[in-house]
């Protein structure tokens, strides 16, 4: 059967239940001489209960949860939990290995949003993140994404919304374990694929096999930048990615997927944030379905940006608008200091 065999250096070989379907989790229990009706026991209480281990789940026999007591479900622990005042929750979650990752519930009316982390650390190097700062440390496997969800989704006692790719990592460079981990989202979670955000500095050929995939996500590309030059300085890797090829393929996923695109650009300021950069933003993205978010930039002790002033942010918005480009401003939920990505986790090592 097809499960997941963890054989990377840093974890034993062991196969995780959860990210299993229910027919990979009927065909498992089966293995292990169990009725097929224990699979669907199984599905429920690892995707509906949150079973931490198979220990807890009651239904089955004392005798079996021995018998199988060596079997992951594959949840990670909460390291570090701090609360913010917007509601916003920022979780260190610990996984098997010991590493520890970034997770974020952001509350808002009628929506709770999960961002996730796909990787440990990030090969990208953008110079005003903080995950970049503290380097590539290894993929996240698809079980270790759906447990972000799941714990958000426990420790706020309401149904995860909306799931954005957004946290530490680059998920186009951990591809096949995104999309597993989107799939299972969808279909064991609840969650619809309209609601999930796959957010990208780009990588060539990548946004292309995203759009093979034939999911219904949304595309998010961190541009930060409306040309080649200027977009170097700011995400190392873009050296290799032409600013035009990427668009061409940002292109071809909304003809493949119909959806639209979201731009993301960080607002740096004196960096980014001229209003001739808007208006040169503008014109690369005429013809295009895009929604363009600002992100004022937060603060990391790594780099040294400033936030462009609110008049400042104010002038770049109005630009985009006369060109009849859909903008908003978003700002980094909770937590003030901490609210950029991956700074939690680096704090927390200090
Ligand atoms: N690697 C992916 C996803 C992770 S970053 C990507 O780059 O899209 C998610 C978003 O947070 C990106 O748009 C990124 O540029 C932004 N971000 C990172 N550090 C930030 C900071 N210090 N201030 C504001 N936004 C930041």
């Amino acid at each position: 059967m097809s499960v997941i065999t963890l054989d990377s250096t840093t974890q034993s070989t062991i196969t995780p239940l959860l990210g299993l379907s229910l027919a990979e989790l009927t065909t498992w229990v089966q293995e292990q001489g169990q009725p097929a009706y224990r699979g669907k026991q199984l599905y429920q209480w690892i995707y509906e209960q949150g079973a931490k281990s198979l220990a807890d789940i009651t239904v089955f026999s004392k005798q079996w949860r021995e018998s199988v007591k060596d079997t992951p479900i594959g949840r990670s622990t909460i390291h570090h939990r701090a609360v913010s005042n917007d509601g916003t929750v920022k979780y260190l979650l610990k996984l098997q290995d010991g590493q520890v990752i970034e997770a974020v519930g952001i509350p808002s009316a009628h929506r709770l949003t999960v961002c996730v982390s796909s990787q440990v650390g990030c090969a990208m190097a953008c110079t005003f993140c903080a995950t970049g700062k503290g380097g590539f440390i290894r993929h996240l496997y698809p079980h270790e994404i759906i447990d972000q969800v799941l714990t958000v989704q426990e420790d706020f006692q309401e149904r995860v919304s909306h799931v954005v790719f957004m946290g530490m990592g680059e998920p186009l460079a951990n591809l096949g374990n995104v999309v597993k981990a989107v799939n299972s989202l969808n279909k064991d979670v609840g969650i619809s694929q309209r609601s999930i955000t796959v957010s990208t500095v780009g990588i060539p050929g990548k946004i292309h096999e995203l759009a093979e995939h034939e999911l219904q996500v949304t595309l998010a590309v961190s541009l930060h930048a409306p040309n080649q030059q200027l977009r170097t300085e700011l995400v190392p890797t873009a050296i290799n990615y032409p600013i035009d090829d990427l668009l061409d393929e940002c292109r071809d996923y909304v003809q493949i997927t119909g959806r639209r695109l979201s731009v993301e650009y960080v607002l740096l300021a004196g960096v980014n944030d001229d209003p001739d950069l808007a208006d040169e933003l503008a014109s690369k993205l005429r013809g295009f379905q895009t929604h363009v978010n600002l992100i004022p930039y937060n603060p990391i002790e790594e780099a040294d940006y400033d936030r462009p002033t609110p008049r400042d942010i104010k002038m770049f918005v109005d630009v985009l608008e006369q060109k009849h480009i859909a903008v908003s401003v978003r700002y980094s939920k909770g937590l003030g200091a901490t609210a950029a990505c991956g700074q939690l986790r680096a704090n927390q090592r200090n």
